[in-house]
């Protein structure tokens, strides 16, 4: 029986030697791994796998056309629902949804749904071409800010319908977090994320980076001067927090966007960038979710003995357990229950250390988690030359600010309903800058359900 065969993992790179370099951690499936592991589906009436994907893709389907070695056929069943099959095989959190859903992950192991998805995209890349609209735009036209994964996915469907897209990016290259955010070892960018942007631009879509909206043009100027009928808002949460500790202003210390940003987007890593970024002797991380275990796993790589803090115990990570598996065995080290209290500077206004108190944990607080309580009198050092603050993230106010009309939540989010309408008719917004820091995928899911509804929108408008 199908069932009883074992998931097949995917193969790796060698923790001693992907922690000095900035390769893909993991090599995916080869076609025939890729056989092996789609003949597990159960091909269930009721697949609680596509109601746990927030794009809904049809994945016994697509897992049966690999199955029968059919992967055009995979990669077209994908297509209906998702542009970036490469990307979200590799970074989505597939535990906690489609695989988390699997009938066979009940009493075993679900079936490796990521990878298989991966495998398809990545086989789509090596062996289809890029496939061109089949005539050029006639709609409206449609502005996208921000060339996140909500504003890709909402700009590739009104695309499909015919509209006049342009997605205007504030950096110089086009992909949000995909490009700037998530590292090289975990998401090649040269070939995975431009290959899958490739594909929406071959729709029609028009790309604009090194466009602010809010202070190059506005929001007002685009409907009233470059005659836009409708505006999605992807902004994203890229505004780093702080503790507002002593010495957060000293030579050394780096918010986690900051740091990852120079490395993905400026590559500092690569010797043949004129861009370098000091990941120093000593390396403290400060958080720990996925953004805390990139920026740790980019710092180790440069070269630095580094350690994460984090005021929980392991057991709350917020991380992907997956994260943290690569992280430990890479080598980096984990120091629970402690919380910065000061950054310690040299003469020189260089960090030099980091003071923190031991923690432990006291009764759940209203969310059920235990909150952690600080032990008096436990104060101590740790030696660092340099602190990294992946503490979370918010909204940008920029467009909220320069935009009339449109509500923001006391967390800074902007106010959209189900559909993405925002309280300003014709401006619709969707994925990080709605939700606050989320996923991938979701992002995705609101960039769809904002492009089905500008065009129920432009519709009653015509
Ligand atoms: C380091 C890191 C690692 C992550 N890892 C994962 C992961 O493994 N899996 C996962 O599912 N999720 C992960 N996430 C979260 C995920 O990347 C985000 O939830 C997702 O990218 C949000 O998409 P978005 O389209 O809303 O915004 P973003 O991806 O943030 O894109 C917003 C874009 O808008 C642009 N922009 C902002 N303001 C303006 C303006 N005024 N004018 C023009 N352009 C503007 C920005 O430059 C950016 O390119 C990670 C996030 C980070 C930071």
């Amino acid at each position: 029986m199908a069932a009883k065969i074992d998931r097949l993992k995917a193969r790796e790179q060698d923790p001693k030697v992907r922690a000095h370099n900035f390769q893909e951690v993991c090599y995916g499936y080869n076609a025939e791994e890729a056989l092996q592991e789609a003949s597990r589906c159960l091909h269930c009436k009721n697949p609680r796998c596509v109601q746990a994907c927030p794009v809904g893709i049809d994945i016994p389907e697509f897992i049966a056309k690999v199955k029968d070695g059919d992967f055009a056929g995979a990669a077209g069943v994908i297509a209906k629902d998702s542009s970036l099959p490469a990307i979200c095989g590799r970074v989505c959190p597939q535990e906690s949804q489609c695989e988390g859903s699997c009938v066979l992950g009940i009493k075993g192991e679900s079936v490796s749904i990521g990878k298989l998805e991966r495998f398809v995209g990545d086989w789509s890349r090596d062996n289809l071409p890029v496939k061109a609209a089949a005539q050029a735009p006639s709609g409206p036209k449609v502005a996208i800010i921000g060339s996140g994964p909500s504003g890709l996915a909402c700009a590739n469907d009104l695309a499909k319908l015919g509209y006049d897209v342009t997605i205007f990016e504030a950096l110089h290259r086009p992909g949000g977090v995909l490009e700037y955010g998530i590292p090289e070892f975990r998401l090649p960018k040269d070939t995975v994320v431009k290959h899958e942007i490739d594909n929406i631009v071959a729709q029609g879509v028009k790309i604009e980076t090194d466009v602010i909206i809010g202070r190059t043009v506005t929001i007002d100027q685009l409907f009233d001067e470059e005659g836009f009928k409708a505006v999605f808002i992807g902004t994203g949460a890229g505004l780093p927090k702080f503790m507002n500790i002593p010495g957060e202003n000293l030579n050394g210390v780096f918010s986690a966007n900051e740091f990852l940003t120079r490395n993905n987007l400026m590559k500092a890593f690569r010797d043949d960038y004129l861009t370098p970024i000091k990941a120093g002797k000593k390396c403290i991380v400060v958080g720990g979710g996925n953004v805390a275990m990139d920026a740790a796993r980019t710092a180790i790589r440069l070269g630095a003995d580094t350690t994460i803090v984090y005021r929980r115990t392991e057991v709350e990570l917020p991380a992907r357990k997956e994260e943290v598996h690569h992280a430990k065995e890479e080598g980096i080290t984990f120091a629970m229950l402690t919380n910065p209290v000061e950054i310690l500077g040299d003469d020189k206004g260089w960090v030099r250390a980091i003071k923190c108190i031991k923690m432990e944990l006291g009764e759940p607080d209203a969310s059920g988690r235990r909150s952690p309580v600080a032990i008096p009198g436990s104060e101590f050092e740790i030696e660092a030359d340099t602190v990294i603050m992946a503490l979370g993230t918010s909204p940008n106010p920029l467009i909220a600010r320069t935009t009339a009309g449109l509500d923001q939540n006391r967390r800074g989010c902007l106010v959209a309903d189900e559909s993405g309408a925002t309280t300003r008719p014709g401006i619709f917004a969707g994925g990080d800058a709605v939700t606050g820091a989320a996923t991938v995928i979701l992002a995705m899911g609101a960039g769809r359900r904002a492009a089905a509804a500008i065009h129920s929108y432009l519709q009653e408008e015509a």
